[in-house]
């Protein structure tokens, strides 16, 4: 087996740690090393390839897009493009699209978008609320939109006009409310504080708030759209209608694809105010088009709540079984509360016995599987990840 040398680990700026491995091939919900080694895959490229890894229907689409037509540049209008923006705002209550390459630059778009709105309807207000724990992703705006823990002082100085408010605290929104106020952004579910949706209660108080101080309600579903909760994209079960949406992680199946949406009447960009030499280019749009018409096609999303179903109460048995804490989450968006700052040692352990898991705090693991996961791959990583519990508590390192 070839060994990639030391020297090319080191051309790689080292922005994160990274395990000594390196991955070679990817098959459903398998991932499989240089050395030929087998991981069920519970991380799916951080929530991305929601058919799993290499699905036929996305590499035909590839393949044939790419031999069609890659990139005509985005000043010209292209099939795949168009195609996808009917298909995004056929179910749904937006009326137009832009494309992108990532959550980050769909999350700058949709808050360039509420400024300009801002501009135009309400004499220049400018302020996005957002909240604590909140993730909207990397790019300078999106990091100072975000409420990750100690993000504000990484790269000073911060884009201004993103105040926090506390999730499903109307009260902490009120407080923030002033005449600058133009928008309030948020995820439904916030994935990277650890599965923490709003409830109910809490989105149609946001939505009455937002209505009553003419605001535009803008939802960042990078990471639960695309029937990643069980529903095409989560607003929809929350009886709401956000006035943005964001998409991205799942919409291109793996491949650099994001999306902002809006209702025609906040869709108020003018020719210059947004773009982007990759965006909307034809080849990752088929991809996005295949993915989505798989989601969207009969009985997928009703076999996504069942196996999320499944995949829940299993984790809620695992939690009983090993005197662990809370399972959240809806769908296949799900985390298991250990109880204790142990998460990455099971991370550790886990790889080590094949199978990738994801802990997005030190106290909780998260589950973002393929979509068309098996019962059977569930039992097997339920069953591995039961031993490594089970043996961590022998050692006294956790549950
Ligand atoms: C992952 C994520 C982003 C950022 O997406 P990138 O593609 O990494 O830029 C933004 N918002 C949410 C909710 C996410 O989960």
């Amino acid at each position: 087996m070839k060994q990639i040398i030391q020297s090319h680990y080191d051309s790689i700026m080292p922005i994160t740690q990274r395990p000594d491995l390196v991955f070679e091939r990817g098959e459903g919900s398998y991932l499989f090393d240089d050395q030929g080694k087998r991981y069920l895959d519970w991380v799916q490229g951080w929530a991305v390839n929601c058919l799993g890894h290499s699905p036929k229907v996305l590499v035909d689409a590839l393949v044939q897009q790419a031999e069609t037509l890659i990139n005509p540049s985005p000043a010209f209008y292209n099939r795949p493009a168009l195609e996808l923006a009917r298909l995004l705002t056929k179910n749904n209550v937006f009326d137009h699209v832009f494309f992108a390459n990532s959550g980050a630059e769909a999350n700058e778009g949709a808050i360039k978008l509420a400024r300009r709105w801002g501009q135009k309807n309400k004499n220049g207000a400018h302020e996005i609320i957002t909240f604590a724990n909140s993730f909207h992703g990397r790019t300078l705006a999106a990091m100072s939109a975000s409420g990750k823990p100690g993000w504000d002082c990484l790269f000073p100085p911060q884009i201004q006009g993103f105040p926090k408010a506390a999730l499903n605290d109307i009260d902490s929104v009120q407080a923030l409310l002033n005449d600058k106020t133009v928008a309030v952004m948020l995820e439904p579910i916030q994935g990277e504080a650890g599965v923490i949706s709003i409830t109910g209660e809490f989105a149609h108080e946001l939505m009455a708030f937002c209505d009553r101080n003419d605001l535009l309600l803008i939802f960042d579903e990078v990471q639960t759209g695309c029937g990643r909760t069980g529903s095409l994209y989560a607003y929809q079960q929350l009886d709401i209608e956000p006035d943005i949406m964001t998409l991205g992680k799942g919409l291109g199946g793996g491949t650099p694809l994001s999306a902002l949406l809006a209702k025609t009447a906040v869709s108020c960009f003018e020719p210059g105010d947004q773009g982007g030499t990759f965006c909307g280019n034809p080849l990752i749009c088929a991809a996005g088009l295949a993915v989505m018409k798989v989601i969207q096609g009969e009985s997928f999303l009703a076999s996504v709540r069942k196996t999320g179903h499944y995949f829940k109460t299993r984790l809620q048995l695992l939690s009983e079984k090993h005197g662990l804490g809370e399972v959240r989450g809806n769908g296949l968006l799900l985390a298991l509360e250990l109880g204790r700052d142990c998460a990455y040692d099971v991370v550790d352990r886990a790889r080590e016995a094949g199978l990738l898991l994801n802990a997005p705090r030190a106290h909780s693991l998260r589950f973002m599987p393929a979509l068309n996961i098996s019962r059977s791959e569930i039992d097997d990583g339920i069953y591995v990840l039961s031993a490594i519990l089970g043996e961590m508590a022998g050692e006294r390192h956790c549950g």
